[in-house]
C-alpha cells in the first residue's frame, strides 16, 4: 500500500519559490567587479531569474542543455544558478583560475552552448572564444555602460540587455527530480578533470541536510558570506541552502584578500562564513596585524583541505568564532561530514574540544562512511585504524559525466582516495590522501598531522610535508615551509617543535624554506608539484 501524501518533485525552482514567497524582503548584497556594493532581495532575484529563464528559452535553451559560467560570487551568478537549473538546463560552473587550454577542454567536453562571464575574465574569454567548439553565445555579466568598447569575442552580448529584453511572466516547469541540474569538474590533479553531474534531487536533499543544526546550522537570522567560490562545488551548496532557510546572503565578488573580507564581514554584519584554510589564513593575518576583532561573526565552516588546529584555536579562543570543520569533495556535493559536538562532549576541556574539532566531524544524515583495509575489509571504529575512506548517500556521485565502463563504485560505495580513521562516536579523521602518504620502511606516515604541527609554530605561514627518497627507508618526510613575513625560525627549532607531539620516527628528516608553495585552482597546496620540485632532494643521512 502506498502512502497517501502529496508527491512533488524535489526541484531547485521550489527553493526559489519558497524564498520569494516567505523571505521576499531578505537582502542579497554583492561586491561587484566594478568595486561597488550592490543590494537586491530574494523577490527581485526570483523575478530576474524568471526573466533570464525566459530569455534562455527564447534563445533556444532546451532541457539538459549546458550553460557555462566563468564568474565570481555575486547576484548575477545566483540568477544563473536558478534560471538555468530551474528551467531544466544544466549550469556548468567553470573555474576561471584554470589554464585557458583546460577551460577549452571543459567547455568542449561539456558541450556548453552559452558562456556567461564576469568582465574580469575578458582576456581569458578572448583567448578561448574562437577555440571552443560548441559555445554559440558569449554574454558579459555587466550592464551596457560597462561593456568593452571593442573586443575580439564574436557577437559579444550584454547580460542586462538579456534581462531587459524579457518580462518575468514565466512559470517554472515541472519535471523528473532526477534530472541533471548542475555540472562541476574535479580539479584533475592527475589526468583530465572528470565531470560530476548533480541532480535536482541530490541538490535539494543536500540543501536540507547541510542546513541542519549539527551541520552548518543555518537560519533566517543568519547573514551568510560564501567565500568559497560558486565555481567550487557550488559554493558548498550555500546558494541553495540560503534560499531554503531565508538567510541573508553577502557575496565577496573578486575581493578575497584579508582586508576586503574583514571589512565586508564587519560592514554587512556577517554571522556565518565559509572558506578554505588558505583564504582564512589571509583573513586571520589581517586581524593580527591590525589588532582587529570580529563583532558579528559567530561561526565558520572550514573545509576543502585540513584545517590546522592552530587556526581553529585562533578563531575560537582569540576571536570567539566557532569553527565547524567539514570534509567533502566535488563528487560528494561536497559536504559529507561536519564537526559538531554531542551532548556528552559538554564536559570536555578546551584542549579535548580542540582535538575533536581538528577531526573532520561526523556524517550528515543521508550519507554514510566507512574505512577499509587494503584487502577491502571494513576497519573498526577505534579512532586509530586508518584505511581508505568510502562514502555513499543521496548526494554522492555514482558515475562520472560521459564516462564509459563500470564506473568508480565498489559494492555501491564511492572510494574517495583519502586515508582516514573513524572513532567510536563516528568522528572521522583524515590522515592523508592516498597519493600523499609517506611510506617509510613499510609503515605509513600521515602528512596532514606533520603539517598541522608545523602550522602551530608562530613563525610558520604555510607548511607542506612530502615524501623524499631515502636509501634505507624508501621514503622519509621532508617539511617544506613558508615563513611568516618578519619572522625567523631555524631548521633545528622546527624539528625540535615535533618533540613529544608525535612518535619520534615520524619526525621529518629535513626542512627546506621556500618563498611560496604552489596552490591549485581551488587554493589547495599542490604537493605533486612539490614532489616534482624536490624529486632529487638528498636528505641528510645521519
Ligand atoms: P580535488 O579532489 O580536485 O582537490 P575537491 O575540491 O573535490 O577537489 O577536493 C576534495 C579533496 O579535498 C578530498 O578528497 C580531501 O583530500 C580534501 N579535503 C577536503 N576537505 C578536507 C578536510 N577538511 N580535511 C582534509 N582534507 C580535505
Amino acid at each position: 500500500m502506498l502512502g497517501s501524501m502529496m508527491t512533488m518533485p524535489l526541484l531547485i525552482s521550489s527553493l526559489l519559490r519558497h524564498a520569494e514567497r516567505h523571505h521576499g524582503e531578505q537582502e542579497i548584497v554583492s561586491r561587484r567587479v566594478e568595486g561597488d556594493l550592490h543590494r537586491t532581495t530574494y523577490r527581485q532575484l526570483a523575478a530576474r531569474s524568471r526573466r533570464l529563464a525566459k530569455a534562455l528559452a527564447r534563445r533556444g535553451m532546451k532541457a539538459s542543455d549546458r550553460i557555462a559560467t566563468l564568474a565570481w560570487n555575486g547576484y548575477r551568478h545566483l540568477e544563473l544558478y536558478y534560471a538555468v537549473s530551474g528551467a531544466g538546463g544544466i549550469l556548468h560552473t567553470i573555474n576561471p583560475r584554470l589554464h585557458p587550454d583546460q577551460v577549452v577542454y571543459l567547455a568542449d567536453h561539456a558541450e556548453d552552448g552559452v558562456l556567461f562571464f564576469d568582465l574580469s575574465f575578458l582576456p581569458l574569454v578572448e583567448n578561448i572564444a574562437t577555440r571552443v567548439k560548441t559555445i554559440k553565445a558569449f554574454v558579459a555579466l555587466a550592464d551596457r555602460a560597462q561593456m568593452p568598447a571593442q573586443s575580439s569575442i564574436p557577437g559579444l552580448e550584454c547580460y542586462e540587455d538579456w534581462i531587459a529584453g524579457s518580462d518575468d511572466d514565466f512559470a517554472w516547469p515541472s519535471f523528473d527530480e532526477n534530472s541533471a541540474a548542475a555540472l562541476c569538474y574535479t580539479s584533475g590533479t592527475t589526468g583530465n578533470p572528470k565531470g560530476v553531474l548533480y541532480s535536482h534531487r541530490s541538490t535539494l536533499l543536500y540543501a536540507y541536510a547541510s542546513a541542519l543544526p549539527d551541520s552548518f546550522n543555518l537560519s533566517a537570522s543568519d547573514s551568510i558570506l560564501p567565500v568559497v567560490p560558486m565555481f567550487h562545488v557550488n559554493a558548498w551548496g550555500l546558494p541553495y541552502s540560503a534560499c531554503l532557510t531565508g538567510a541573508r546572503l553577502v557575496f565577496p565578488g573578486p575581493a578575497l584578500d584579508g582586508k576586503s573580507l574583514y571589512e565586508l564581514i564587519e560592514a554587512e554584519k556577517v554571522s556565518f562564513a565559509a572558506g578554505v584554510p588558505t583564504i582564512w589564513q589571509g583573513l586571520l593575518t589581517h586581524l593580527e596585524q591590525n589588532a582587529a576583532r570580529f563583532s558579528t561573526l559567530k561561526r565558520t565552516i572550514i573545509g576543502g583541505a585540513a584545517c590546522p588546529p592552530a587556526m581553529i584555536e585562533k578563531f575560537e579562543k582569540t576571536h570567539g568564532v566557532h569553527v565547524i570543520h567539514g570534509w567533502g569533495m566535488t563528487e560528494t556535493s561536497p559536504c559529507v561530514t561536519a564537526g559538531s559536538f554531542k551532548a556528552k562532549h559538554q564536559a570536555l576541556t578546551d584542549d579535548q574540544r580542540l582535538t575533536l574539532q581538528a577531526k573532520q566531524g561526523r556524517v550528515l544524515p543521508g550519507v554514510d562512511i566507512k574505512v577499509v583495509a587494503p584487502e577491502g575489509g571494513e576497519l573498526p571504529w577505534d579512532g586509530d585504524s586508518s584505511g581508505e575512506l568510502l562514502v555513499k548517500g543521496h548526494w554522492v556521485l555514482s558515475r562520472y559525466f560521459r564516462e564509459e565502463g563500470s564506473g568508480p563504485l565498489i559494492d555501491g560505495w564511492f572510494p574517495t582516495g583519502d586515508v582516514a580513521n573513524i572513532d567510536a562516536d563516528g568522528y572521522m579523521h583524515i590522515t592523508d590522501r592516498s597519493k600523499d602518504v609517506i611510506k617509510s620502511g613499510g609503515e605509513w606516515i600521515g602528512s596532514v598531522d606533520l603539517e598541522n604541527i608545523a602550522m602551530g609554530h608562530p613563525a610558520v605561514a604555510m607548511a607542506a610535508c612530502i615524501a623524499a627518497r631515502h636509501p634505507k627507508w624508501d621514503e622519509r618526510p621532508l617539511l617544506v615551509v613558508v615563513k611568516k613575513p618578519g619572522h625567523e625560525v631555524s631548521r633545528e627549532e622546527l624539528l625540535g617543535f615535533y618533540e613529544g607531539r608525535i612518535p619520534k620516527w615520524w619526525t621529518p628528516d629535513d626542512v627546506v624554506f621556500v618563498d611560496s608553495i604552489p596552490l591549485g585552482a581551488t587554493g589547495k597546496m599542490q604537493k605533486n608539484k612539490l614532489r616534482e620540485q624536490f624529486a632529487d632532494y638528498r636528505l641528510p643521512t645521519v
